[in-house]
């Protein structure tokens, strides 16, 4: 059965420090290690909303690359294009949270960061319905930013519904780059998920309406959303603009929140919602996500989302 959703990128497992304002550059505890990887969570995330979800991308033949793939196939994310590299260790991501909020990282992308021509099986491009892409993954390298154009082809090709997510890392490539390296991914994009940040440092425009009005100009057809942390996101079309206020949570985890944000999105249009219903959908998951501590253990089941909506009555 094809499916609908494929998406692509770094797996990682993340080890993380048990208490906040535990500096990494000190010995100190860590847990973990705990399956991640912000294409995979958002897999993970999409096939916990009942979506038929694969995700490509390498991890080492080694425990901690076991850790990630039972976690798929737990989920049910197909696991046929995730490649297990002999010679490589599974990528790890050290975090560690501050007080304020922010996060430190050390990151080792392994395995990570080996996508290649050959993990693009055609049988998972046939008939999928929407090819989910991250600016993380483009910022990877230029071996991969090459093989994700491919994957972009053959997506394309398959006449799946196109969805971006710049997730700029400037510590991986700087912003007057990655506006180069995504530029083919913003114009194939059906559905684009930036926050205001990334809209303006990849547009180059002054205000979100510029950027939004050439976006649109471009393709009318397409649907922008903007997430906008505690505050929710704003959806814009050619119709206009829509601000849909997000869930009022204790947020004790960022991580995540953006891939659990577009799982649900995009779960939303492909179910055929009114677009307000699927930000709603959105906002729930990526509240949720914050909410919980761990990259996947905020990626929750339809039902509970559900209920979750059901407890927390949309305040917009
Ligand atoms: P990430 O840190 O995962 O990259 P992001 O910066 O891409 O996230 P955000 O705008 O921070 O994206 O979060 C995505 C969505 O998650 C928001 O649009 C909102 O729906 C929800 N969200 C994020 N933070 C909070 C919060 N503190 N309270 C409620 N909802 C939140
Ligand atoms: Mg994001």
């Amino acid at each position: 059965m094809p499916l609908d959703i494929l998406t692509i990128g770094e797996a990682l497992v993340e080890v993380m420090r048990t208490d906040i304002d535990q500096p990494l550059n000190q010995p100190g505890p860590f847990v973990g290690p705990y399956p991640s990887g912000a294409p995979f969570i958002f897999a993970v995330q999409a096939a916990r909303l009942g979506l038929k979800t694969a995700a490509i991308g390498s991890v080492g033949a080694d425990a901690f690359g076991e850790c990630l793939l039972n976690q798929l196939e737990a989920d049910g994310v197909v696991t046929d294009g995730v490649k297990r590299l002999a010679d490589q260790t599974t990528g790890i991501a050290f975090v560690a949270y501050r007080a304020d909020g922010s996060r430190d990282f050390v990151f080792s992308l392994g395995a990570g960061g080996h996508i290649t021509d050959d993990m693009l099986q055609p049988a998972l491009f046939a008939g999928a319905r929407c090819f989910h892409i991250m600016g993380s993954t483009l910022s990877m390298s230029e071996a991969v930013l090459s093989v994700c154009h491919k994957a972009l082809e053959m997506a394309l090709n398959a006449g799946a519904l196109i969805s971006f997510d710049p997730n700029l890392r400037p510590e991986l490539l700087p912003p007057e780059n990655a506006r180069i390296a995504f530029a083919p991914f913003i114009a194939a994009a059906d559905i684009f998920l930036p926050t205001e940040t990334e809209l303006l440092q990849l547009s180059g425009a002054d205000a979100v309406g510029d950027a939004v009005a050439d976006l649109l100009a471009e393709r009318p057809d397409r649907i922008i959303a903007l997430t906008r942390g505690a505050d929710g996101c704003s959806v814009f079309t050619a119709d206009g603009r829509m601000d849909v206020a997000g869930y009022a949570v204790r947020e004790v985890d960022p991580t995540g929140a953006g891939d659990c944000f577009d799982a649900a999105f995009i779960s939303g249009i492909l179910e055929g919602m009114p677009i307000r219903e699927a930000a709603q959908l959105a906002n729930a998951c990526g509240a949720i996500a914050v909410s919980a501590k761990g990259p996947m253990a905020g990626a929750k089941s339809r039902a509970s989302v559900e209920r979750f909506m059901h407890d927390n009555p949309y305040q917009g």
